[in-house]
């Protein structure tokens, strides 16, 4: 069965403001956030964004989307778990402080941002299912407990999964540390030697301190590593190398963590995607990086894969070609959507409904 899938345009140079004004039409006009009820509590499902990054959802817009959440009755609230790898976002109080200077706070947004300590075990929930690989999701119980959920949702590429959206924000990005762990950790990379310069940026980079430089070359140590591909990033040479047959296993397991999130949340999800400053890479890289695409437009569903997927055609549609395959060629990012629809998460098939 086909699901709906809404959308309005955006142009590059639309203002703020005039994007807010689109915002607030297809939020009304998709009736995307009707299942909130009289005093839910609804997680607002965001990526604040790494240090250095600016790829993430303007706040500006996060706050038109509380606003109509708190006009549903709902209380909203900002949140998400904190990372595996080194960075602002690896603990609660970092993670606050750097929302709070990417302009997500109680004012900006109408609502408390909450990061959950996934080091505290009441924090943390384990979630039963009857995944190929994962039967136990580690989860921030904050994304479980919460009556009702709006994942907001920066559509953009990904090195490890090809291209990120609904799915991403929410499989990888309500796991706990440990859930993330387990998501990632077929993919110890190895170094090819005889690129390898021995600059040591892998080392000071690698956020799990699997990586040391011995007789001027970079050695792994794959139990330590927790596959987060920061090295990867970083190696001038190209000497760091991931089997990335392994990356449709990672977006299984991502898709699998998506099922136990949503698992008893059925009618009490919307999901909002912002194919707007589509970057080669993940809002969690330190860095800006390259624009792949022109800004495309925002769209709101209540199916994870059908908005995915809708999204992913827009932007390939205004590319004139799959930019996705195209920037990250190792990966095949439709496995993540062929999964989850297998696995009973949403349908492929949709009606684009354009404002
Ligand atoms: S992928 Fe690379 S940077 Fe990340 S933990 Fe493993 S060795 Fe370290
Ligand atoms: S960053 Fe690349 S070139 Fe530099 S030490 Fe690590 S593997 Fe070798």
């Amino acid at each position: 069965m086909k699901s709906r899938v809404y959308f309005i345009p955006v142009e590059g140079s639309d203002s703020l403001q005039a994007i807010n004004k689109k915002l607030k039409r297809l939020l009304d006009e998709s009736s995307c956030l009707d299942f909130v009820r009289k005093k839910d509590n609804v997680a607002v499902k965001l990526h604040f964004g790494e240090e250095g990054n600016t790829g993430f959802v303007n706040p500006a817009h996060v706050r038109v989307i509380c606003d109509g959440v708190s006009q549903k009755g709902g209380r909203p609230f900002l949140s998400d778990a904190n990372t595996l790898y080194r960075g602002r976002r690896l603990n609660s109080a970092d993670h606050l402080k750097l929302a709070g200077e990417h302009g997500f706070t109680r004012e900006a947004c109408a609502a408390e941002v909450i990061i959950p300590d996934d080091t505290k075990k009441e924090n943390v929930v384990s979630v039963r299912i009857e995944g190929k690989f994962i039967k136990n999701a580690k989860l921030a119980r904050i994304f479980i407990d919460t009556q009702a959920m709006v994942a907001v949702n920066h559509f953009k590429g990904h090195i490890l999964t090809g291209f990120g959206g609904a799915l991403k924000n929410i499989g990888m990005g309500c796991a706990t540390r440990e859930g993330k762990l387990a998501q990632h950790c077929d993919l110890a990379p190895v170094v090819h030697a005889d690129q390898c310069i021995g600059c040591g940026e892998c080392e000071k980079v690698c956020p799990a301190g699997a990586i040391c430089i011995v007789d001027n070359k970079s050695v792994v140590d794959s139990s330590k590593c927790i596959g987060c591909a920061s090295c990867l990033a970083i190696c001038p040479t190209m000497a760091m190398f991931i089997d990335f047959g392994a990356g449709d296993k990672v977006q299984e397991k991502m898709v699998e963590y998506s099922l136990a999130v949503l698992k008893d949340k059925k009618n009490k999800v919307g999901f909002i995607n912002f194919a707007v400053k589509i970057n080669k890479e993940c809002d969690c890289w330190g860095m800006e990086n390259p624009r792949i695409a022109p800004d495309v437009g925002m769209l709101a569903s209540s199916d994870p894969v059908s908005i995915d997927k809708a999204s992913f055609d827009l932007v390939n549609k205004a590319c004139g070609k799959d930019i996705f395959k195209s920037t990250h060629p190792d990966q095949d990012g439709l496995r993540q959507l062929s999964y989850a629809r297998d696995i009973g998460l949403g349908s492929l098939d949709y009606e684009l409904i354009e404002l």
